[in-house]
């Protein structure tokens, strides 16, 4: 279906350029929703998020609320991440590496800047990927994260649930969700999930492998985003929820459309280039298997992008966004999901989008 819609898209873009009506692109695809992971500041950010496209944004308080629908984009209130008594714990070679990139050792007296300059050399030489995928033998992220698989009882996460939605406007469309996974990519060591491990592997008669801890760590995660949605869902029914699927999960990536992620935004390019061929195929995987596990779920393509070339997190040109959009279109993607949200509107970067997600005149 996806090759015939492209080739007549590639056939009805040369008729119009035979007749010298318009170019080819104009009959090309654009994208028709853009998720935007940051929130409008300013009326003058909220005007401009919506002229280069943005029809979904996250909101953080009343005023942000306002403008976004002011401006016509879809309001989410706040965004929710991780909730559990203790973070998460990782081998002792993983806690080092942590400990390394995030400059532990450094003399406390350091100025920002010389900190800065020290660990965006470690992390260059090392390959740190900020939540990537990895390539190296492993990494780990830079910051925390809770083991939200100890909050067995839900109590911590509930709370707070409970704190993000208490001055909620009645009529937002749903909630940002982040940062549900592992720090070391894996899974986490502490007590509480090694007996959870054992007791999984019991109740299921399974041996101890690597392909049953994927298994295992990967149910934990999906467990924890059916708790959170059924929560919110229990207060607020009407509620949707965006989701980027992150950090990423070693040993199955693309595992997002396990998760009752209403707007399911798993990477297809990170903020360290991924290739055409993997873009392409990651994009048709996300789109065209969102509804493998639940019939409600719509893949985002997600893009990381950074807009500075000063530091250890990968930098693209708007030219390179430009090809990405492209190829995510060609791959049949009319969605996505971009963060950082404010590099959306810095000058370059603002016409790529614009070109590619507002609707043609
Ligand atoms: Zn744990």
């Amino acid at each position: 279906m996806l090759r015939f819609c492209m080739i007549i898209a590639f056939f009805s873009g040369l008729i119009m350029t035979f007749s010298g009506c318009v170019t080819v692109t104009d009959n090309a695809p654009r994208f028709e929703r853009l998720f935007c992971w940051g929130a409008p500041w300013s009326e003058q950010q909220a005007q401009r998020y919506a002229s280069a496209g943005v029809t979904d944004i996250m909101v953080k308080n009343h005023n942000q609320y306002l403008l976004a629908k002011k401006y016509g984009m879809t309001p989410y209130w706040q965004c929710f991440t991780p909730a559990g008594p203790h973070r998460q714990v990782m081998t002792p070679e993983e806690e080092k590496y942590h400990d390394y990139i995030n400059g532990k050792d450094l003399d406390k007296k350091l100025s920002k800047a010389e900190r800065s300059k020290i660990l965006d050399q470690r992390r260059i030489a090392t390959n740190h990927r900020y939540g990537g995928e990895m390539v190296r033998d492993f990494d780990t992220l830079n910051t925390e994260i809770a083991c939200f698989n100890s909050d067995t009882d839900f109590s911590l996460s509930a709370q707070r649930l409970d704190t993000l939605l208490k001055n909620v406007p009645a009529d937002v469309a749903g909630m940002y969700i982040d940062y549900i996974g592992y720090m070391n990519h894996n899974g986490c060591y502490c007590q509480t999930c090694l007996a959870q491990y054992q007791q999984y592997l019991a109740d299921r008669k399974l041996a101890d492998s690597s392909e049953n801890k994927t298994a295992f760590y990967r149910h934990k995660i999906v467990e924890y985003y059916n708790k959170i949605t059924g929560y919110v869902k229990s207060k607020y029914p009407h509620f949707k929820f965006v989701v980027h699927i992150y950090p990423d999960f070693k040993n199955d990536p693309l595992y997002g459309n396990r998760t009752p992620a209403d707007y399911c935004g798993q990477t297809v390019s990170w903020y360290f280039k991924f290739t055409p061929e993997k873009i392409r195929q990651y994009t048709q995987f996300v789109v065209n298997r969102a509804r493998d596990h639940h019939n409600f779920v719509q893949g985002l393509p997600f893009i990381g992008l950074n807009p500075q070339s000063t530091s250890s997190l990968a930098h693209k040109t708007p030219q390179e966004v430009e090809e990405e959009l492209q190829i995510i279109l060609a791959s049949g993607g009319r969605t996505l999901l971009v963060c950082s949200g404010s590099a959306i509107l810095k000058d370059g970067y603002y016409e790529v989008f614009k070109k590619y997600c507002t609707p043609k005149r």
